[in-house]
Protein backbone atom coordinates (compact mmCIF):
# COMPACT_ATOMS: atom_id res chain seq x y z
CA UNK A 1 0.00 0.00 0.00
CA UNK A 2 1.46 3.44 -1.15
CA UNK A 3 1.23 5.80 2.24
CA UNK A 4 3.32 8.17 1.31
CA UNK A 5 2.07 11.85 0.18
CA UNK A 6 3.03 13.32 -2.98
CA UNK A 7 4.58 16.65 -2.72
CA UNK A 8 3.30 18.76 -5.60
CA UNK A 9 6.33 20.85 -6.71
CA UNK A 10 4.14 22.30 -9.67
CA UNK A 11 1.39 23.32 -7.16
CA UNK A 12 3.74 24.56 -5.24
CA UNK A 13 5.85 26.70 -7.83
CA UNK A 14 2.53 27.99 -9.02
CA UNK A 15 1.79 29.86 -5.77
CA UNK A 16 5.21 30.82 -5.83
CA UNK A 17 5.02 32.37 -9.00
CA UNK A 18 1.47 33.93 -8.00
CA UNK A 19 3.27 35.32 -5.43
CA UNK A 20 6.25 37.19 -7.22
CA UNK A 21 3.55 38.36 -9.91
CA UNK A 22 1.98 40.39 -6.66
CA UNK A 23 5.65 41.45 -5.41
CA UNK A 24 6.69 42.48 -8.98
CA UNK A 25 3.65 44.92 -9.50
CA UNK A 26 3.95 46.46 -6.19
CA UNK A 27 7.47 47.12 -7.31
CA UNK A 28 6.64 48.78 -10.04
CA UNK A 29 4.08 51.23 -7.80
CA UNK A 30 6.70 51.66 -5.68
CA UNK A 31 9.40 52.36 -7.38
CA UNK A 32 8.58 52.90 -10.97
CA UNK A 33 11.10 50.02 -11.75
CA UNK A 34 10.97 46.69 -13.13
CA UNK A 35 13.48 43.83 -12.24
CA UNK A 36 14.74 42.74 -15.26
CA UNK A 37 16.92 39.13 -15.53
CA UNK A 38 19.94 38.79 -18.38
CA UNK A 39 20.29 35.30 -19.57
CA UNK A 40 23.38 34.27 -21.04
CA UNK A 41 23.32 31.09 -23.93
CA UNK A 42 26.53 30.15 -25.52
CA UNK A 43 26.15 27.44 -28.58
CA UNK A 44 23.58 25.68 -29.77
CA UNK A 45 22.97 22.90 -27.55
CA UNK A 46 19.15 21.57 -27.89
CA UNK A 47 18.45 21.32 -24.03
CA UNK A 48 19.75 24.43 -23.33
CA UNK A 49 18.27 26.67 -25.57
CA UNK A 50 14.71 24.96 -24.19
CA UNK A 51 15.82 26.08 -20.86
CA UNK A 52 16.58 29.63 -21.64
CA UNK A 53 13.37 29.59 -23.79
CA UNK A 54 11.11 28.93 -20.66
CA UNK A 55 12.92 31.04 -18.46
CA UNK A 56 12.46 34.07 -20.98
CA UNK A 57 8.69 33.39 -20.88
CA UNK A 58 8.69 32.74 -17.51
CA UNK A 59 9.96 35.69 -16.77
CA UNK A 60 7.73 37.97 -19.21
CA UNK A 61 4.67 36.37 -17.50
CA UNK A 62 5.43 37.41 -14.30
CA UNK A 63 6.10 41.12 -15.27
CA UNK A 64 9.83 41.45 -15.09
CA UNK A 65 12.25 42.28 -18.23
CA UNK A 66 13.86 39.48 -20.11
CA UNK A 67 17.38 39.88 -21.78
CA UNK A 68 18.12 37.21 -23.42
CA UNK A 69 21.54 37.00 -25.25
CA UNK A 70 22.57 33.73 -27.32
CA UNK A 71 25.51 34.09 -28.75
CA UNK A 72 27.81 31.79 -31.56
CA UNK A 73 29.65 28.44 -30.61
CA UNK A 74 33.02 29.81 -31.38
CA UNK A 75 32.38 33.04 -28.85
CA UNK A 76 35.42 33.84 -27.01
CA UNK A 77 36.55 34.23 -23.69
CA UNK A 78 37.03 37.54 -23.34
CA UNK A 79 34.04 38.98 -25.73
CA UNK A 80 31.50 36.58 -23.39
CA UNK A 81 33.87 38.56 -20.33
CA UNK A 82 33.30 42.02 -22.21
CA UNK A 83 29.32 41.35 -22.30
CA UNK A 84 29.54 40.48 -18.70
CA UNK A 85 30.89 43.34 -17.90
CA UNK A 86 28.40 45.44 -19.45
CA UNK A 87 25.50 43.30 -18.08
CA UNK A 88 27.16 43.72 -14.63
CA UNK A 89 26.92 47.82 -14.87
CA UNK A 90 23.27 47.96 -16.90
CA UNK A 91 21.01 49.05 -14.13
CA UNK A 92 17.81 47.85 -15.71
CA UNK A 93 19.51 43.63 -15.35
CA UNK A 94 19.29 42.80 -11.77
CA UNK A 95 19.66 39.13 -12.67
CA UNK A 96 22.22 37.42 -14.83
CA UNK A 97 22.66 33.53 -15.63
CA UNK A 98 24.58 32.12 -18.15
CA UNK A 99 23.63 28.44 -19.17
CA UNK A 100 25.86 25.76 -18.56
CA UNK A 101 27.52 23.86 -20.17
CA UNK A 102 29.73 26.24 -21.59
CA UNK A 103 31.73 25.31 -25.04
CA UNK A 104 34.96 23.46 -23.54
CA UNK A 105 37.06 26.25 -24.73
CA UNK A 106 35.18 28.38 -22.54
CA UNK A 107 36.79 28.75 -18.34
CA UNK A 108 33.07 28.06 -16.47
CA UNK A 109 34.38 29.22 -13.15
CA UNK A 110 36.40 32.34 -14.82
CA UNK A 111 33.14 33.34 -16.80
CA UNK A 112 30.79 32.54 -13.41
CA UNK A 113 32.99 34.55 -11.15
CA UNK A 114 32.97 37.64 -13.75
CA UNK A 115 29.31 37.99 -12.97
CA UNK A 116 28.73 40.57 -10.27
CA UNK A 117 28.09 38.74 -6.88
CA UNK A 118 24.60 40.99 -6.45
CA UNK A 119 23.63 39.81 -9.49
CA UNK A 120 24.44 36.03 -9.52
CA UNK A 121 21.40 34.81 -9.70
CA UNK A 122 22.17 31.11 -9.88
CA UNK A 123 24.02 31.37 -6.98
CA UNK A 124 27.19 29.61 -8.23
CA UNK A 125 30.09 32.67 -8.03
CA UNK A 126 32.10 31.92 -4.92
CA UNK A 127 31.27 34.84 -2.78
CA UNK A 128 27.63 33.83 -2.67
CA UNK A 129 29.18 30.09 -1.83
CA UNK A 130 31.05 31.55 0.61
CA UNK A 131 28.54 33.56 1.84
CA UNK A 132 25.73 30.71 2.17
CA UNK A 133 28.57 28.52 3.81
CA UNK A 134 29.79 31.05 6.40
CA UNK A 135 25.59 32.39 7.33
CA UNK A 136 25.67 35.56 5.17
CA UNK A 137 22.99 36.76 2.96
CA UNK A 138 23.35 34.98 -0.11
CA UNK A 139 21.74 34.55 -3.82
CA UNK A 140 21.01 30.70 -3.20
CA UNK A 141 21.57 28.02 -6.33
CA UNK A 142 17.81 27.67 -7.40
CA UNK A 143 17.19 24.07 -6.63
CA UNK A 144 18.31 23.14 -3.70
CA UNK A 145 16.43 26.31 -2.64
CA UNK A 146 13.28 25.22 -3.97
CA UNK A 147 13.71 21.65 -2.22
CA UNK A 148 14.37 23.65 1.18
CA UNK A 149 11.30 25.48 0.83
CA UNK A 150 9.30 22.44 -0.15
CA UNK A 151 10.75 20.92 3.07
CA UNK A 152 10.08 23.72 5.48
CA UNK A 153 6.49 24.00 4.08
CA UNK A 154 6.23 19.60 5.20
CA UNK A 155 7.88 19.94 8.16
CA UNK A 156 8.29 23.33 9.72
CA UNK A 157 10.82 23.78 11.58
CA UNK A 158 13.91 21.00 10.55
CA UNK A 159 16.39 21.37 13.87
CA UNK A 160 17.75 18.33 14.83
CA UNK A 161 16.57 16.05 11.73
CA UNK A 162 19.11 13.56 10.18
CA UNK A 163 19.55 14.44 6.77
CA UNK A 164 21.25 12.68 4.10
CA UNK A 165 22.07 14.45 0.64
CA UNK A 166 23.44 12.04 -2.13
CA UNK A 167 25.51 13.52 -4.64
CA UNK A 168 28.07 16.47 -4.04
CA UNK A 169 27.68 18.71 -6.86
CA UNK A 170 28.30 22.21 -6.21
CA UNK A 171 25.14 23.02 -8.20
CA UNK A 172 22.81 20.83 -5.63
CA UNK A 173 24.51 18.58 -3.13
CA UNK A 174 26.74 21.09 -1.66
CA UNK A 175 24.29 24.10 -1.42
CA UNK A 176 21.95 21.73 -0.06
CA UNK A 177 23.50 20.33 2.56
CA UNK A 178 24.60 24.07 3.54
CA UNK A 179 21.04 24.93 3.46
CA UNK A 180 19.95 21.89 5.95
CA UNK A 181 22.73 22.73 8.11
CA UNK A 182 21.48 26.54 8.35
CA UNK A 183 18.12 25.10 9.65
CA UNK A 184 20.03 23.01 12.43
CA UNK A 185 19.64 19.46 11.03
CA UNK A 186 22.81 16.88 11.48
CA UNK A 187 23.17 16.67 7.40
CA UNK A 188 25.74 13.91 5.93
CA UNK A 189 26.39 14.01 2.83
CA UNK A 190 27.32 10.74 0.05
CA UNK A 191 28.66 10.37 -3.07
CA UNK A 192 30.04 8.14 -5.05
CA UNK A 193 33.01 7.08 -2.86
CA UNK A 194 30.97 7.21 0.00
CA UNK A 195 30.93 3.06 1.78
CA UNK A 196 27.17 1.62 2.08
CA UNK A 197 25.34 4.45 0.97
CA UNK A 198 21.68 2.38 1.62
CA UNK A 199 22.84 2.21 5.23
CA UNK A 200 23.26 5.93 5.61
CA UNK A 201 20.04 6.82 3.53
CA UNK A 202 18.40 4.83 6.25
CA UNK A 203 19.37 6.75 9.23
CA UNK A 204 17.57 10.05 7.15
CA UNK A 205 14.78 11.71 8.26
CA UNK A 206 15.49 13.78 5.47
CA UNK A 207 16.96 12.07 2.52
CA UNK A 208 17.97 14.77 -0.46
CA UNK A 209 19.15 12.45 -3.70
CA UNK A 210 20.87 13.99 -6.43
CA UNK A 211 22.95 11.59 -8.73
CA UNK A 212 22.26 10.80 -12.15
CA UNK A 213 21.17 7.21 -11.43
CA UNK A 214 17.63 6.24 -12.87
CA UNK A 215 15.99 4.91 -9.73
CA UNK A 216 18.94 4.27 -7.98
CA UNK A 217 17.72 4.80 -4.23
CA UNK A 218 15.28 1.46 -3.56
CA UNK A 219 12.60 1.30 -1.27
CA UNK A 220 14.77 -0.45 1.36
CA UNK A 221 16.69 2.31 1.49
CA UNK A 222 14.25 4.81 2.90
CA UNK A 223 13.14 5.20 6.88
CA UNK A 224 9.58 4.48 7.15
CA UNK A 225 7.87 8.22 7.44
CA UNK A 226 11.17 9.90 6.24
CA UNK A 227 10.49 12.24 3.23
CA UNK A 228 12.42 12.31 0.21
CA UNK A 229 13.27 14.84 -2.37
CA UNK A 230 13.99 13.29 -5.11
CA UNK A 231 16.18 15.99 -7.52
CA UNK A 232 17.08 13.64 -10.52
CA UNK A 233 15.67 13.93 -14.06
CA UNK A 234 16.54 10.78 -16.02
CA UNK A 235 15.11 9.89 -19.19
CA UNK A 236 15.20 5.93 -19.85
CA UNK A 237 13.38 3.18 -22.25
CA UNK A 238 10.85 1.89 -20.59
CA UNK A 239 7.58 -0.69 -22.53
CA UNK A 240 9.05 0.67 -25.64
CA UNK A 241 8.59 4.53 -24.77
CA UNK A 242 11.08 6.90 -23.53
CA UNK A 243 9.88 8.68 -20.32
CA UNK A 244 11.55 10.49 -17.59
CA UNK A 245 12.40 9.07 -14.45
CA UNK A 246 14.31 10.30 -10.71
CA UNK A 247 16.91 8.80 -8.73
CA UNK A 248 14.66 7.07 -6.34
CA UNK A 249 12.55 4.20 -7.35
CA UNK A 250 9.56 5.83 -6.55
CA UNK A 251 6.99 3.37 -6.31
CA UNK A 252 8.94 1.55 -3.90
CA UNK A 253 8.40 4.69 -1.37
CA UNK A 254 5.45 4.16 -0.62
CA UNK A 255 6.32 3.85 3.83
CA UNK A 256 7.94 7.49 3.20
CA UNK A 257 5.70 10.27 4.99
CA UNK A 258 6.12 12.04 1.53
CA UNK A 259 8.29 12.05 -1.82
CA UNK A 260 8.49 14.63 -4.65
CA UNK A 261 7.57 12.79 -7.94
CA UNK A 262 9.44 13.00 -11.15
CA UNK A 263 8.48 15.08 -13.27
CA UNK A 264 6.45 17.15 -11.28
CA UNK A 265 8.46 17.65 -8.01
CA UNK A 266 11.81 19.61 -7.71
CA UNK A 267 12.01 20.46 -11.34
CA UNK A 268 9.40 22.94 -11.98
CA UNK A 269 10.50 24.51 -8.27
CA UNK A 270 13.64 25.18 -10.11
CA UNK A 271 12.73 28.21 -12.95
CA UNK A 272 10.22 29.60 -9.88
CA UNK A 273 13.27 29.85 -7.77
CA UNK A 274 15.12 31.51 -10.39
CA UNK A 275 12.50 34.07 -10.76
CA UNK A 276 12.52 34.62 -7.12
CA UNK A 277 16.27 35.06 -6.44
CA UNK A 278 15.57 37.66 -9.07
CA UNK A 279 13.02 40.18 -7.21
CA UNK A 280 15.53 39.23 -4.25
CA UNK A 281 18.76 40.78 -5.91
CA UNK A 282 16.82 43.49 -7.30
CA UNK A 283 15.49 44.41 -3.91
CA UNK A 284 18.66 43.76 -2.53
CA UNK A 285 20.17 45.66 -4.94
CA UNK A 286 17.58 48.94 -4.27
CA UNK A 287 17.54 47.93 -0.71
CA UNK A 288 13.72 47.83 -0.71
CA UNK A 289 11.59 45.72 1.76
CA UNK A 290 8.17 44.80 0.38
CA UNK A 291 5.61 42.76 2.09
CA UNK A 292 5.98 38.68 1.45
P1 LIG B 1 26.58 15.72 -10.95
O1 LIG B 1 26.81 14.69 -11.97
O2 LIG B 1 27.32 17.01 -10.97
O3 LIG B 1 26.81 15.08 -9.49
C1 LIG B 1 26.35 13.82 -9.19
C2 LIG B 1 26.76 13.44 -7.77
O4 LIG B 1 26.29 12.14 -7.50
C3 LIG B 1 28.26 13.44 -7.54
O5 LIG B 1 28.57 14.05 -6.32
C4 LIG B 1 28.61 11.95 -7.52
O6 LIG B 1 29.66 11.61 -6.66
C5 LIG B 1 27.33 11.36 -6.96
N1 LIG B 1 27.19 9.95 -7.34
C6 LIG B 1 27.33 9.40 -8.57
N2 LIG B 1 27.12 8.08 -8.51
C7 LIG B 1 26.84 7.79 -7.22
C8 LIG B 1 26.54 6.59 -6.53
N3 LIG B 1 26.50 5.40 -7.16
N4 LIG B 1 26.30 6.65 -5.21
C9 LIG B 1 26.35 7.84 -4.54
N5 LIG B 1 26.63 9.01 -5.16
C10 LIG B 1 26.87 8.98 -6.48
O7 LIG B 1 25.01 15.97 -10.97
P2 LIG B 1 24.09 17.23 -10.52
O8 LIG B 1 24.23 17.45 -9.06
O9 LIG B 1 24.29 18.34 -11.45
O10 LIG B 1 22.65 16.61 -10.84
C11 LIG B 1 22.17 15.44 -10.23
C12 LIG B 1 20.87 15.04 -10.84
O11 LIG B 1 19.92 16.08 -10.61
C13 LIG B 1 20.85 14.84 -12.34
O12 LIG B 1 19.94 13.81 -12.65
C14 LIG B 1 20.35 16.15 -12.89
O13 LIG B 1 19.70 15.99 -14.13
C15 LIG B 1 19.37 16.53 -11.83
N6 LIG B 1 19.14 17.96 -11.72
C16 LIG B 1 17.84 18.38 -11.64
C17 LIG B 1 17.53 19.71 -11.49
C18 LIG B 1 16.12 20.08 -11.36
O14 LIG B 1 15.77 21.22 -11.62
N7 LIG B 1 15.24 19.20 -10.92
C19 LIG B 1 18.58 20.73 -11.48
C20 LIG B 1 19.91 20.19 -11.48
C21 LIG B 1 20.18 18.85 -11.62
P3 LIG B 1 31.19 12.10 -6.88
O15 LIG B 1 31.18 13.56 -6.46
O16 LIG B 1 31.96 11.24 -5.96
O17 LIG B 1 31.48 11.91 -8.33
Amino acid sequence: QFLADRIDGKGFAANLVDKLTEEVTEIKEQTGLIPGLAVVLVGEDPASGVYVSAKHRQTLAIGMQSFVHRLPADTTQAELMGLLDELNAAPEVNGILVQLPLPAHLDTNAVINAIDADKDVDGFHILNAGRLATGQDALVPCTPLGCLMMLKDRLGSLAGMNAVVVGKSNIVGKPMAQLLMAENCTVTVAHSKTRDVPALCRTADILVVAVGRPEMVKGDWIKPGAVVIDVGINRIERDGRSRIVGDVAYDEAGHASAITPVPGGVGPMTIACLLANTVTAFKRQHKIVTKK
